[in-house]
């Protein structure tokens, strides 16, 4: 009796050794095949649907313990041609009853329309009767097709996909605690595009509710993707969700400590549903066909002797000379730009080493190039209410396999001991003796909490970010000075600075004088 056990035993395990591919694939398959058939995914080729609901603008958060910054989703309206491999959406935002503070460009004046394509390798938006094209986006416009609950069935069930199959109990996926019974889940998971690990949640009714991947991400890394799909309808056999919820980064805020409140990305209910019924096919323009990622660009101008205003296509920093080490205002955007900023540091302040990089604000367009010039030796400056972000998920130890950046592909020493920033409450000089930086806290800023601006007092240079962008020379000034400026205007008053020239982030170089028109003040502070 014990020996048949054990030969049997050592009957089944041999059996699954040889072939636990075959049958955890047939699985998956079946899974698969039983969510298209509920779904009604091998009838459905292209879909258009329409809805409302909110966007969040993901990096953009007053407070970096806040959610992403909320902008009404007044209306929305997406094709996907499966076959075509090709979407069009088109978006009005507006600022709607959402609380007019953080992020750029917030509050929105009036409406904005966007319309965004992809088709294929290329991506384009067109602003009204032009084609912008729009290369570095087309990825993961492509992917995003393909995290569609029907664009997931068909991707896992296309030749060479491979899915495999993820069983589990879960509980608390919809909110709930105690209260919610335990399901039995189907995971399938699969790689999509050659790179992207997607995973689809399929119910009991063989309904795909969640679809999550990670996207690369300058401060995130490879950051959490994921759309929760519910309320189904049926429209023309055809299964479809009536209600769209995505996270960008994870919906972790309610677990103290909370560094980084930023999940919700979008959320709409659908209004309109066509199935099958798509209009003409959409055609890649000439112009997105030719289209590549332009090279990034520094172009230094001298401010005052050892101040270099290092001007980029969207976003700028300041080099400052010291005795012996350079301080490097703002390493925005990505690794790329930090590089190239660095490089335009070097030589025109040669032989010196970057001994700090001073970060304005914690917005991810102004935060993308810290791990960089960290990684180049530098400590990073900032406001104190952004460190525990950084220290715990920004200048972190954690692989990044979609994009490594310097940072994940070498751990330099320093990093294992701690020592990544520098912070300051109110006031902090940077100084070597002779020269001064001094960093201020911006108090009360519309745009985000913990901002900081630096000034330089014997050439009274002030640098800020997205607080005051100046206009195009000879454009006009606004009726309405925004809130942002006029608050600039009392943290200069309140510190008592004598500003001669604004050197800001964005736009260009203007003299203190036009700063004051431009705030519908005139003559001196
Ligand atoms: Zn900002
Ligand atoms: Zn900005």
């Amino acid at each position: 009796m014990a020996r048949r056990i054990a030969i049997c035993v050592g009957l089944s395990v041999a059996l699954a050794a040889a072939s636990p591919d075959v049958t955890h694939a047939q699985t998956a398959q079946a899974v698969l095949q039983a969510a298209a058939q509920a779904m009604g995914t091998n009838t459905l080729r292209c879909v258009t649907y329409t809805g409302a609901g909110y966007v969040g603008l993901v990096g953009q958060n007053y407070d970096i313990r806040d959610d992403w910054a909320r902008v009404e989703l007044a209306s929305f309206t997406r094709t996907i041609n499966f076959e075509q491999r090709a979407a069009r959406e088109e978006r009005v935002i507006r600022q709607g009853s959402y609380p007019a503070r953080g992020g750029g460009g917030i509050p929105i004046q009036g409406e904005q329309r966007q319309i965004q394509l992809v088709s294929d390798k290329f991506a384009w938006n067109v602003q009204g009767t032009n084609t912008v094209p729009q290369p570095a986006a087309a990825e993961l416009r492509q992917l995003d097709l393909w995290l569609n609950p029907h664009g997931f069935i068909k991707a896992a069930m296309a030749p060479g996909a491979n899915p495999i199959l993820i069983t589990r109990y879960e509980s608390g996926a919809l909110g709930g605690l105690s209260s919610v019974p335990m399901r039995r889940l189907n995971i399938i998971s699969i790689t999509v595009l050659g790179k992207y690990r997607v995973n689809g949640t399929i119910n009991d009714q063989n309904l795909v509710e969640r679809v999550q991947t990670w996207i690369p991400n300058p401060v995130r890394g490879d950051m959490n993707q994921e759309g929760e799909y519910s309320q189904w309808r049926d429209v023309s056999g055809v299964k479809f969700p009536g209600n769209f919820h995505h996270h960008t980064d994870w919906d972790d805020e309610t677990q103290p400590p909370n560094y980084n409140g930023g999940h919700n990305s979008l959320t709409f209910n659908v209004k309109d549903l066509r199935v099958n019924d798509c209009g003409e096919p959409i055609t890649v323009p000439q112009e997105a066909q030719k289209a590549t990622i332009p090279p990034v660009q520094v172009q230094t101008t001298k401010l005052a002797e050892g101040v270099y205003y290092l001007a980029g296509q969207s976003h700028h920093s300041v080099a400052v000379e010291f005795r012996d080490f350079t301080v490097l205002v703002e390493a925005p955007q990505n690794e790329p730009r930090a590089l190239a900023v660095i490089e335009a540091t070097y030589k025109a302040i040669p032989n010196k080493p970057i001994r700090y990089v001073v970060n304005s604000h914690h917005h991810f367009d102004h935060l993308g190039g810290i791990r960089t010039a960290f990684h180049e030796g530098a400590t990073i400056v900032t406001h104190h209410s952004n460190r525990d972000f950084y220290k715990q998920e920004v200048l972190t130890y954690a692989p990044r396999t979609l994009e490594p950046d310097r940072l994940s592909l070498h751990p330099p020493t320093e990093f294992a001991e701690g020592y990544q920033l520098e912070t300051i409450q109110m006031k902090g000089t940077i100084s070597d003796g002779t020269r001064n930086l001094d960093i201020y806290y911006v108090q009360g800023s519309p745009h985000a909490e913990g901002m900081v601006m630096a000034y330089l007092p014997r050439e009274r240079i002030l640098i800020e970010a997205d607080i005051f962008t100046p206009p195009a020379a000879g454009a006009q000034m606004p009726a309405t000075p925004p809130p942002a400026a006029v608050n600039l205007y009392d943290n200069i008053r309140a510190y008592r600075l004598d500003v001669q020239t604004i050197a800001p982030l964005h736009g260009r170089v203007v003299p203190f004088a036009e700063f004051l028109k431009f705030i519908g003040k005139s003559g001196t502070n």
